[in-house]
């Protein structure tokens, strides 16, 4: 018994070492990764329930590394975040997102509203709002084209600042969405106080909607709440027909999720998703 103890404490280190052997190189990548042109964006659209019609897409961050090849932002955002270098990855995301509207623009292609996702440390930096309205301007695109994602677990953290930043954001002419609501945090109190545009119901509660009693009556409340406060909803995660179907009819407003179509390349989301004017 004494050495199977030891045995799995072995085992338990080797494991422990490996990770932190690939978040160091994962760092030591990350800091050429800008420079190198590694990054680039996908777009996921999402859908208005009652209409089918496209209303906008959330742009995500891929990043293909010389070295390390595909490695997904949910392993290297939370890495980036410790590091500091979350502020010039998400200007960089922002600058882009902003640029590839111009593109359409000048294409003649109608766009639809771009989602940006913030980290806290964007948000929380005081000139964000001066920065947003700096990149509009720097490519001459409206603000009614750029929608920003704040998760609810951000917007917790300091009130106060929340409801200035988004007051300020909101007279820039940007939306605002609640990224992964329902997951906590978030007091009623506050949440009457951010002006915030649309509520994203996490896709936890999407998943198991059709099948699970209580997730269903959550993904209702959330619906309620927001209507009764003046805000949009849209379900992420949505797979299925019989989740769409659902959401439709406990008056979902959007929708977006793999069943509408996977985060894909700028040029593939404009030839299946765009029109030209
Ligand atoms: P998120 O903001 O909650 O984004 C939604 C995630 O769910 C995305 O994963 C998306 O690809 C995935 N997804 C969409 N539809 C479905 C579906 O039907 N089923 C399932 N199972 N998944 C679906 P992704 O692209 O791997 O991003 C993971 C997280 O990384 C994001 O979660 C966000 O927190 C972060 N992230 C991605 N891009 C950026 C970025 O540009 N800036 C920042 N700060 N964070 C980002
Ligand atoms: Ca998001
Ligand atoms: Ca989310
Ligand atoms: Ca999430």
């Amino acid at each position: 018994a004494k050495n199977a103890g030891r045995n799995r404490y072995a085992f338990f280190n080797q494991e422990m070492q490996a990770a932190s052997t690939r978040s160091l190189m994962l760092s030591n990548a990350l800091h050429d990764a800008l420079l190198q042109n590694e990054f680039s964006l996908h777009f996921q659209p999402q859908v208005s329930l009652s209409t089918t019609e496209v209303i906008g897409a959330e742009a995500l961050i891929r990043w293909h590394s010389k070295s390390l090849g595909h490695v997904s932002p949910g392993e290297f955002i939370p890495l980036a975040e410790e590091s500091g270098q979350i502020l010039s990855i998400g200007e960089w995301v922002l600058r882009e997102t902003v640029r590839q509207i111009r593109t359409w623009l000048n294409n003649d292609i109608k766009p639809v509203r771009i989602a940006v996702n913030l980290s806290y440390a964007q948000f929380q930096t005081n000139d964000l709002p001066i920065l947003i309205a700096d990149i509009l301007k720097e490519f001459n695109v409206s603000s009614e084209y750029l929608e920003l994602e704040l998760t609810e677990r951000t917007a917790a953290i300091d009130p106060e600042h929340t409801v200035a930043t988004l007051e300020s954001l909101q007279q820039i002419g940007t939306h605002t969405s609640m990224d992964d609501f329902g997951t906590g945090y978030s007091s009623l109190s506050y949440l009457q106080r951010f002006p915030i545009y649309k509520l994203k119901i996490d896709q936890s509660f999407v998943r198991n909607m059709a099948n699970n009693y209580n997730d269903r009556i959550i993904v209702g409340t959330i619906i309620l709440l927001a209507q009764q406060l003046g805000m949009r909803t849209i379900a992420e995660g949505v797979e299925t027909e019989e989740q769409l179907d659902l959401l439709k009819t406990i008056g979902c407003d959007d929708a977006q999720g793999y069943y509408i179509s996977r985060p894909i390349p700028a040029e593939r989301f404009e030839l299946e998703f765009l029109t030209k004017h």
